[in-house]
Order: C-alpha cells, then sequence, then structure tokens
C-alpha cells in the first residue's frame, strides 16, 4: 500500500495550523504555521511526491504559505471537500489508493473514506480519529504533517535517503 502512495493532500485548519483564527480589529486574519510541518513538506517533496492543500476556507496566507512551500495544488474555499478532491485527482491523474490525507473535522470525512491511508492529529475530532488509519501524536499546527511525512517516507524506504541529504 505505501508503495502506492503519490499525493499528500493537506487540510488546512486544525492539521497545517493549531485550527486558531486570529482576526484583528481591521478584519485582517492571521494563522501560525510549523516550520517543522514545512520540513516535513520539503522531505517528500524531495523524494519527487506532490502535496497538495483542500480546504473549506480560503485566506491570503495560506496562499502565502502554499507558495513559500511550492505547493501548486491548492484547492480553497471548496464547501465540498469530496467535489474538490475529486477535481484534484482527475486533474493530477492519481487514484485514490495514491493518496495520503490528513484531516481533523467532520467535514474531512468523505475525503478521509475514500483515501488509501487516512492520517488525524492527536487533537482531531473523535469521529475522524475512528476513520483514520493512523493517529499522529502531534496535534495540528504542531508537527503532525511532519510527523506523517516521516512515517510514510521510512515504510517506503525512503527516510535514509533524505537524512543522508542532511548529511547523516
Ligand atoms: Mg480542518
Amino acid at each position: 500500500m505505501y508503495d502506492d502512495l503519490q499525493l499528500l493532500l493537506l487540510d488546512v485548519d486544525g492539521v497545517l495550523t493549531d485550527g486558531s483564527l486570529l482576526i484583528d480589529e481591521t478584519g485582517r486574519s492571521v494563522q501560525r504555521f510549523n516550520i517543522k510541518d514545512g520540513m516535513g513538506i520539503r522531505a517528500w517533496q524531495s523524494c519527487g511526491f506532490q502535496v497538495g492543500l483542500l480546504s473549506a476556507r480560503s485566506g491570503r496566507a495560506v496562499t502565502l504559505r502554499a507558495m513559500e512551500l511550492d505547493i501548486d495544488l491548492v484547492t480553497l474555499g471548496a464547501a465540498d471537500k469530496l467535489t474538490g478532491y475529486e477535481n484534484l485527482c482527475r486533474r493530477v491523474g492519481v487514484r485514490d489508493e495514491q493518496v495520503v490525507y490528513i484531516g481533523d473535522d467532520l467535514n474531512d470525512l468523505p475525503v478521509l473514506c475514500r483515501v488509501a491511508l487516512p492520517i488525524a492529529p492527536a487533537d482531531a475530532v473523535s469521529e475522524v480519529r475512528q476513520v483514520a488509519k493512523r493517529v499522529t501524536e502531534a496535534k495540528g499546527g504542531r508537527g503532525c504533517v511532519r510527523e506523517a511525512v516521516e512515517h510514510v517516507l521510512k515504510e517506503k524506504g525512503l527516510w535514509d535517503r533524505v537524512l543522508e541529504r542532511y548529511g547523516l
């Protein structure tokens, strides 16, 4: 199963962030991303695999973070995540068996039930944790993506190759 995995698809709020949404008095929103998650995404990409974002919300901060991490597969404002997921898969040419999805809340369930490897952060809602094949020790926005990437790359036998790039 792990050998087939090609696309790491991520929910944003509660996965790449801790789910907090800070809004200042001018209406500008601020979100906090985790640098270790960024390194995990880089490690996944360095092995030749794709990363995508799938979020029901949209916001400039997410777009900027995606650009910073060279993530081109970005579907924001997807009211119906399953439709967003199907469109994205069609565009990229990947099948359910090739997808890892990390999601944390009820609206992620339809996608989590479709993909080969559904993963939930430690603080995902209980329904999501029940459906997930793996629950990370890390919470959303606190390294859950990094932990998931390390797990999958180790199962694929590619983690040592990542470490070699850093001189280990
Ligand atoms: Mg979420």
